[in-house]
């Protein structure tokens, strides 16, 4: 007999983890389909993001931010080094070894919460009497049953017609994170989130990057103000070479490297380098699903469609994290899981995606929730202003890092947060208490009015939110 649940998760990915981890808590009796294999041929837990994303793009990034910074920061606090080398092979052993301990850890949280973990291929085969059939190939093929199906299958890399990624010369996030020298020249294309962290990845390791990006302006999901912002750190403070408005041509792997060829301003192009970086979006994941067997709403680009609450066109059917509408980000993935379970539980849930924060792990980072000040012009909702720099906060002034601003916007008539901008080395755990503010309908008076440590960065926040009425103390 076929072994049944009442929900059956597929994906183990941050949204599908966590909503398999929720499933448990409250009760339900959870498995989660999971089809990946690590470099070493293992099964793991964790997608995307644990795997070749969020988590060895940021222990990179560390390692770099400090290679980096022992070359360039130390000077100015008095302290001279010399003799500082890179020993790439050990910096992606560190990342692996975090990357284990992660995945390894969601194993333990599954035991934990009497999760069953089903290694394979997840996908529709019909509905039976005891809800839908899931069939899991990978091992010995089964058929289960799940009252309730959670898909949670995510995305990958969407890579360009005519250009093979080998992931050893032509790279997507996969191979990128896994290089063994720094390449001395590295393409990227695409100026995206993923295409800056790890162009800033190997450019702090010595690579010389040239960014090629399709479109005429410069992260044009960001604030205006925080985009010209970090475009001039980026570009003239730590010579990243990003060129705007291109359109890639013929991609040809040669002996020596890669040659991409493209027109900017009309005029043809060439740029050669060692290893090339295609990061231009990603696609979500409902190849071999199944959708069709059960009649799955997919939409044109390959999303699966949801309602406000990722319900599906299926009954007790629902689709959460990258593989649907909304900003592919981990922690909205998370936060989804969440809601379906409580949902499939007879909870009332809700994920306000008003509210996700966006971070941008570059340095300086860039983080926001909200509406840009473009957004608010463009909607016509009045507004007023408080930006505050870091460069006269006395906590930066110590850690040698002044960089960039906080800008907050609120309603001109109620004072209400729409969105807060931050730019600077610490902006992912500073959008934090704009996140909560927001929330909480928060007005910028409230933000002014609450006590923020001194001397700390967030006191930036304090003084962004004093200036919306023109009464920052320090400025
Ligand atoms: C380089 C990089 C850096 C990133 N950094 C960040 C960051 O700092 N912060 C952030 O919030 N986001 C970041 N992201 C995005 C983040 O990784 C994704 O938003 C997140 O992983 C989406 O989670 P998910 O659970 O929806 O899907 P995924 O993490 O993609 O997981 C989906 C899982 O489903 C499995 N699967 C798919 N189909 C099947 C099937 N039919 N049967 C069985 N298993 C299946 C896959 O094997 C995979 O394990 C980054 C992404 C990349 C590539």
């Amino acid at each position: 007999m076929a072994q049944a649940f009442d929900v059956v998760v597929i994906g183990s990915g941050p949204a599908g983890y966590i909503g398999a981890i929720r499933a448990a808590q409250l009760g339900l009796r959870t498995a989660c389909v999971e089809e990946w294999a690590n470099p070493a041929g293992e099964p793991a837990l964790g997608g995307t993001c644990l795997n070749v994303g969020c988590i060895p793009s940021k222990a990179l990034l560390e390692s770099s931010e400090q290679y980096e910074h022992t070359l360039t920061g130390l000077a100015g606090h008095g302290i001279a080094v010399s003799g500082v080398t890179v020993d790439i092979g050990k910096m992606i052993a560190r990342k692996e070894a975090i990357v284990s301990k992660m995945t390894k850890g969601i194993e333990t949280l599954f035991r934990k919460n009497k999760i069953t973990w089903l290694k394979g291929h997840g996908r529709f085969v019909g509905r039976g009497a005891g809800g839908w059939q899931v069939e899991v190939s990978g091992g010995a093929a089964e058929v289960v049953e799940a009252k309730a199906v959670v898909v949670a299958t995510g995305s990958k890399a969407r890579h360009l017609p005519g250009v093979p990624v080998d992931q050893k010369v032509v790279c997507d996030n996969v191979g990128a994170l896994a290089f063994t020298e720094v390449p001395a020249r590295l393409g990227v294309i695409g100026a995206g989130v993923i295409g800056l962290e790890l162009g800033s990845v190997w450019r702090r390791l010595g690579s010389k990057v040239v960014v090629l990006e399709a479109l005429p302006g410069f992260l044009a999901a960001a604030d205006e103000s925080v985009a010209k912002e970090a475009w001039r750190i980026f570009t003239k403070e730590q010579g990243l070479d990003i060129r705007l408005g291109v359109t890639i041509g013929k991609v040809e792997v040669t002996k020596k490297g890669v040659v991409v060829a493209y027109q900017q301003d009309g005029k043809d192009e060439r740029l050669e380098c060692d290893r090339l970086i295609v990061s231009v979006g990603r696609i979500p994941n409902t190849d071999g699903l199944g959708a069709d067997a059960v009649g799955l709403k997919v939409d044109a680009r390959g999303f699966i469609e949801v309602d406000d609450q990722c319900r599906t066109n299926l009954a007790n059917v629902f689709a959460i994290g990258d593989v649907v509408r909304g900003p592919m980000l981990a922690h909205k993935g998370e936060e989804e899981g969440v809601m379906v379970a409580e949902l499939i539980a007879g909870q009332k849930a809700h994920v306000n995606l008003e509210t996700i924060p966006w971070v941008i792990y570059t340095s300086p980072e860039i983080a926001w929730v909200g509406r840009t000040e473009q957004q608010l012009k463009a909607d016509d909702v009045p507004y007023r202003v408080g930006q505050f720099p870091f460069s006269i906060n006395g906590r930066a002034l110590g850690h040698g890092d002044t960089h960039g601003f906080v800008k907050m916007l609120a309603h001109s008539h109620t004072d209400e947060i729409l969105g807060v901008h931050i730019i600077n080395t610490h902006a992912s755990e500073l959008i934090a208490e704009a996140v909560v503010a927001m929330e909480f309908r928060a007005a910028s008076e409230d933000i002014a009015r609450i006590v923020h440590a001194h001397p700390s960065l967030s006191e930036v926040t304090h003084e962004a939110a004093l200036a919306v009425s023109k009464r920052a103390l320090n400025m």
